[in-house]
């Protein structure tokens, strides 16, 4: 008893010593507390993933590569190239003793879904997709001239409605017309009806009076308590946070599938903490179509042949996420 008295009391003087101690000395430690947030030293993380690292400390440049994958971190940012394709951590990759450090939950909340997409279990299918087209009625969403943000989603859900029925799939049209529906009213639909799949399609608008943008991005469900791309942090362990490796999984390949047809910005997939995801119970995204005063994105929102365009990227991309995690899955 004495002994193991003992030998606790020694853990605990070590633990303080690991969280006081000069940070270099914990470097050939996998994790690393620094600054309030765990890291894991990345070159040994990528050994364990079977990705061959180069670190290039003076550009502060880290790619990590193998057969499959093709990862691209800069220091100081929380931005990923996963095969080419922006992804946002939840924080930077940073630096210690001239070695680079990855946030260890994003290693397992983000890099781990790309790396090795979750599988359905049992007889799981994505069958029954549910599409939300943003705004609605009294709520028009952004304005630019005499268009509205509602109307063209509308549009879009539709569009994506036609072309996932000819894939084969089921489709929930959360708004089937103009008419107001709260952010949380619509996952409900969705989790009613049993969808496999939740859509959010919008356009964005210009971010500030002055400024303009353009370019996609595609959210998902910030994690638990975790931080979210533009700002905030979200509280406590949402319905759509079961979700998070599919939320992302989704995410990646349809931003990825629109990237591929449009030469769009790419302003990455990112996380947010939206009540139409918080509350959807299977896995949820948010597409961000492009900027209604952008003149470029612009040739992507208004026009039939653009939007015909726009819902088969959609549409590639839903059957690229059911590909993969209904791999191994009987017919
Ligand atoms: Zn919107």
């Amino acid at each position: 008893m004495l002994w193991l008295t003992r030998r606790l009391w020694l853990l605990a003087v070590c633990g303080l010593v690991l969280a006081t101690a000069a940070p270099a000395s914990l470097v050939r430690s996998d994790f690393i507390s620094l600054r309030g947030r765990m890291y894991v030293d990345a070159g040994k993380w990528a050994e364990r993933q079977k990705l061959v690292p180069r670190w290039n400390s003076g550009a502060g440049e880290l790619r990590l590569t193998n057969r499959w994958a093709r990862l691209g971190f800069k220091a100081d940012t929380a931005r990923v190239e996963f095969d080419g394709t922006l992804v946002w951590l939840s924080a930077p990759m940073t630096k210690l003793a001239g070695q680079p450090l990855l946030p260890v939950r994003d290693v397992d909340h983000i890099l781990g879904p790309l790396l090795n997409p979750p599988r359905l279990t049992g007889a799981d299918k994505v069958k029954v997709i549910a599409l939300s087209a943003g705004h609605g009625g009294k709520d028009p969403g952004n304005i630019e001239g005499n268009r509205k943000e509602k109307d063209y989603t509308l549009k879009l859900a539709l569009e994506v409605e036609r072309q996932l029925k000819r894939a084969g799939f089921e489709v929930v049209q959360v708004r089937d017309r103009d008419r107001y529906l709260a952010p949380e009213e619509r996952p409900n639909i969705a989790n009613r009806r049993k969808a496999d799949l939740y859509l959010a399609l919008h356009y964005n608008g210009r971010p500030t009076a002055h400024g303009s943008a353009q370019g996609l991005e595609t959210y998902c469900l910030t994690r638990a308590n975790g931080e979210s791309t533009n700002g905030g942090q979200s509280r406590g362990y949402m319905p759509g946070n079961r979700r998070d490796r599919e939320n992302l999984t989704l995410a990646y390949q349809l931003h990825r599938s629109l990237l591929g047809a449009f030469n769009f910005a790419d302003r990455g997939v990112r996380h947010a903490n939206f009540a139409e995801l918080r509350l959807a119970e299977m896995p949820a995204v948010l597409i961000e179509g492009g900027f209604m005063d952008s003149r470029e994105d612009a040739l992507r929102i208004y026009s039939d042949q653009a939007r015909g365009k726009f819902a088969t990227a959609v549409v590639d991309g839903v059957l690229a996420y059911k590909r993969l995690v209904e791999r191994g899955q009987p017919e």
